[in-house]
């Protein structure tokens, strides 16, 4: 019997293998992820949920308008591979506008059934059996999985704590003959770090003493606060030459059900990656597609967005700063992290587990998205929710 890596100490079910189910598995290691879980478990015991990443208030309205609009006007069939060609264009006009890069929407964009499949598509295009692939720890879980299915071999660096900067020296430690491909994440899921100018350089210096290709997970990109700015990795042009950049429509409209996301890369790296996605979804929901390109029309949207979740952040934090749990900065992302450090001995995965069931209030072990464990006594909240759901979450963070 060998006991599943993932959500430890959530499932119960499948939280054991037997040999047979170990022959036929392809990911032994891996069990039902912690998301699944944990919004299982707060429908279960009708608890607030601050764990999965979504938020709770509704998409513009004016999407759903025109979404319906799109679906009574026959936008109902297959979408063109790549996607949308209007919604290709005007993504390529949003990056030429906030961050001064040129994206060909003709050959270097191409839209997906969210940023999970884009990741996905990414590394099933480019890693080969035996190739290494960096992951900057603690990381979101879709990257691993998706690199052991292709034969690939996670080397996992981690950020030091509190502040999770990474140490590129480390990073550039990590790196073997074998190294094909490094992930990186800012804003950052779950830490909420942000990359600097420095971090930024770093990069650039490492990609020029080794050839490695980047996956930019950049899904959060329109969420930073306090006057920072996201630095977009393909805005220096040596980056760009060898990055995918993944991002995705769900989080800048509060629509992630939606499943709409992109991947933006040189032409040559397109190429390749639309190989992969035109034979693992073929394209995404067409009515879809066609609204969110009417609302990327509406340029305040995304200037806004920071701004609306500072507001969200700072509401959260007010309400319990009284409380025994000690916030870890955010820079950036809906989420923030809380140490109990000061409330409980307990470890991350006990304490979720029990303040679903005791305390009706569903947050995120951060150890989940460490390979091993980390435990630092701190827990994941999203604040993308209804003040009312911040209020209650905040009554019960302060009884503990
Ligand atoms: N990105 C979301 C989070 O971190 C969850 C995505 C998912 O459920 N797959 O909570």
């Amino acid at each position: 019997m060998l006991t599943l890596r993932t959500a430890c100490g959530f499932l119960s079910n499948d939280s054991t293998m037997s040999s047979a189910d170990l022959h036929l598995s392809k990911l032994p290691h891996i069990g039902t992820n912690i998301f699944t879980t944990m919004s299982g478990l707060a429908a279960q015991y009708n608890a607030v949920n601050l764990a999965q990443g979504f938020p709770d208030f509704d998409v513009p309205s004016y999407l759903i308008e025109r979404v319906t609009h799109h679906m009574q006007h026959g936008k109902n069939q297959y979408a063109p591979m790549a996607g949308v060609l209007s919604l290709r264009e005007k993504l390529a006009i949003k990056y030429a506008s906030v961050y001064g890069i040129a994206f060909d929407p003709a050959d270097e964009i191409t839209i997906t059934c969210g940023a999970t499949e884009a990741c996905f598509s990414v590394l099933t295009a480019f890693i080969k059996p035996g190739d290494e692939v960096i992951i900057i720890e603690p990381a979101f879980d879709c990257y691993e999985p998706a690199i052991l299915l292709n034969g690939g071999k996670p080397v996992f660096v981690k950020t030091i704590y509190p502040d999770f900067h990474i140490d590129w020296q480390q990073v550039e430690e990590a790196i073997t003959s074998r190294t094909r491909l490094i992930i990186l994440n800012s804003p950052h899921n779950p830490t909420g770090t942000v990359y600097t100018k420095e971090d930024v350089q770093a990069l650039r210096a490492l990609l020029q003493r080794h050839d490695l290709l980047v996956l930019s997970d950049e899904v959060y990109e329109h969420m930073v606060f306090d006057g920072l700015h996201h630095h977009c990795l393909a805005a220096d042009p040596f980056i760009k030459e060898r990055t995918l950049t993944v991002g995705s429509f769900g989080k800048t409209y509060h629509a992630t059900g939606w499943r709409l996301g992109f991947c933006a890369a040189p032409a040559y790296l397109t190429k390749e990656f639309r190989k992969v996605h035109q034979y693992n979804t073929f394209s995404a929901v067409t009515p879809i597609q066609h609204a969110v390109s009417d609302m990327l029309d509406d340029t305040d949207w995304h200037h806004n967005l920071s701004s609306f979740f500072q507001s969200k952040r700072n509401y959260f934090l007010n309400l319990i700063k009284h409380s025994g749990f000690k916030s870890i900065p955010t820079q950036g992302t809906y989420f923030q992290l809380l140490s109990y450090a000061a409330v409980s001995d307990k470890k991350e995965a006990d304490m979720a587990n029990w303040m679903v069931k005791e305390m009706k209030l569903a947050a995120i072990p951060v150890s989940v998205f460490y390979h091993d464990k980390t435990d630092q006594q701190i827990l994941r909240f999203c604040f993308a929710k209804k003040d009312e759901t911040l209020q209650q979450a905040a009554e019960i963070l302060c009884k503990i």
